[in-house]
């Protein structure tokens, strides 16, 4: 992957600068108030994360601070909801970032979520500080943030699992290990959930990712050093594009320091249900779980697991904001179309769980349907699109209708299914889409022109 290191804002040297004007009067002070112990806010001065913070977050914090980079800069972020409430009735919040984030431009994304876990709070910390520092460098005219949020847009929700998250435990209201309840693989194990997908926690998480054609999604964990991808299980074998999906976690793995490693979640430990497993095999998204902590025997504090890993957690990000931006790992459709029209891909498929016991006694995988939805307006003058989208080759997962069927290399040949239609929803025209990563599909849409034309004339 391409390394940009070089044309990246210089946030440490900048820091180390300010710290070093602070530092003179500090000459002065009297050697009794300067040996004083120091409260942890002198070295997070010295680290600094964008939002100036010394201390944990609280929900209110969290949702205060989203609302306010939404109001402050309403051409660079907007608002996410989740559709589910959760368990316990919360809503789950986001925030989209790009410039000019209210066009319907077809940029490539990233997504980026915190919180899986409830009790794994530096996760949602660093989260939402790269979404305030996108959003303030960009505000700020920084080069290299504005030229990345040009080609690419950021969806990122810091807190996934917001009942969790209040009650500062690992599992969803009902129990549940929302990252063992995604349908792919899953099994009822004591934590799973009651069925695949129970948790409307889970269900947020799929919403998002079926209607939004994520070229990279992070969930970001504590507390090993370790960056992810899947498979989950040894049995599944290497996914199909483990050369891109390794070479992505071990630049974020480098990145982070010398103790952390890259590799498929199957060699850290076995584990069913989590989301880059089904991520990864429904929508061919560079899926990874990044987990920070602190080294071996350094006390697991806000300054150790947020200040101290922040500047590294920005680097690690601004190289998964780049790879999404990468043409080269994504698919693009392109072609001109009527102003206004609504251009709607889809695609849909059965998964499949793990074979278990089921209620008649059998043993055999429950199957589930996921459907893939995006869409995109129309809104140039000229009716000229380009659309970012995840290829239409989809990796055959080792989860089939009648088990486990492991090392798989081939792709399921499976056309977006690309309609131009009346913003009322009336279909003007259907075109099968095949495009592969790299690759541009140009569709002809002469029909709909016409039909759009003659319809509102
Ligand atoms: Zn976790």
């Amino acid at each position: 992957m391409r390394r940009t290191d070089h044309s990246r804002p210089r946030r440490r040297t900048l820091v180390l600068a300010a710290a070093a004007v602070l530092a003179v009067p500090a000459v002065a002070v009297p050697a009794a108030v300067a040996t004083e112990p120091s409260p942890s806010s002198a070295d997070a001065e010295a680290a600094g994360l964008p939002s100036g913070n010394t201390a944990y977050r609280t929900l209110a914090d969290y949702e205060a601070d989203m609302a306010a980079l939404v109001a402050e800069h309403p051409d660079l972020v907007k608002p996410v909801t989740l559709p589910y409430p959760t368990t316990s009735g919360r809503t789950v919040r986001g925030i989209e970032i790009s410039t000019n984030v209210q066009a319907d431009d077809g940029k490539p994304v990233f997504v980026d979520v915190g919180m899986h876990h409830g009790n794994e709070f530096p996760s949602g910390e660093l989260t939402m500080e790269y979404a305030i520092d996108l959003v303030e460098s960009a505000a700020a005219g920084d080069r290299y943030v504005t030229r990345l949020l040009d080609r690419a847009r950021v969806v990122v929700v810091p807190i996934v699992n917001v009942d969790g998250f209040v009650r500062g435990r690992r599992q969803t209201d009902t129990n549940t290990d929302m990252n063992r309840n995604y349908g792919m693989g899953w099994l009822p194990i004591s934590t799973g959930g009651a069925a695949p997908w129970s948790e409307p926690e889970t269900r947020n998480i799929e919403w998002l990712l079926s209607t939004r054609q994520a070229v990279v999604f992070n969930t970001q964990h504590t507390c090993i050093q370790v960056v992810l991808y899947p498979p989950l299980q040894l049995a599944a074998g290497p996914a199909q594009d483990v050369g891109r999906l390794h070479a992505l976690a071990s630049e974020i793995a480098a990145i982070y320091g010398p103790g952390y490693d890259a590799l498929p979640s199957a060699e850290d430990y076995e584990t069913t249900g989590e989301a880059i497993d089904w991520a990864y095999y429904a929508t061919r998204g560079l899926s990874i779980t990044t987990e920070t902590c602190p080294d071996s025997g350094v006390a697991r504090t806000y300054q150790t697991q947020v200040l101290d890993v922040y500047d590294e957690h920005r680097e690690a990000m601004f190289t998964a904001l780049e790879t999404a931006a990468d043409p080269g790992q994504y698919a693009v459709i392109d072609g001109k179309g009527p102003k206004g029209a609504v251009l709607r891909i889809t695609k849909a498929f059965d998964m499949y769980t793990s074979p278990y016991l089921q209620p008649d006694g059998s043993t055999r995988p429950t199957s589930f349907t996921t459907t893939l939805e995006s869409d995109l307006t129309i809104d140039s003058r000229n009716g000229k699109f380009e659309w970012a989208v995840n290829p239409s080759y989809r990796p055959i997962p080792a989860y089939q209708e009648d088990g486990v069927h492991g090392f798989q290399t081939g792709f399921y040949e499976e056309p977006w299914i690309l309609t131009c239609e009346l913003p009322d929803g009336t279909v003007l025209q259907t075109v099968p889409v095949n495009v592969n990563l790299g690759e541009t599909a140009t569709v002809d849409l002469k029909e709909c022109r016409r039909e759009f034309h003659q319809a509102r004339p």
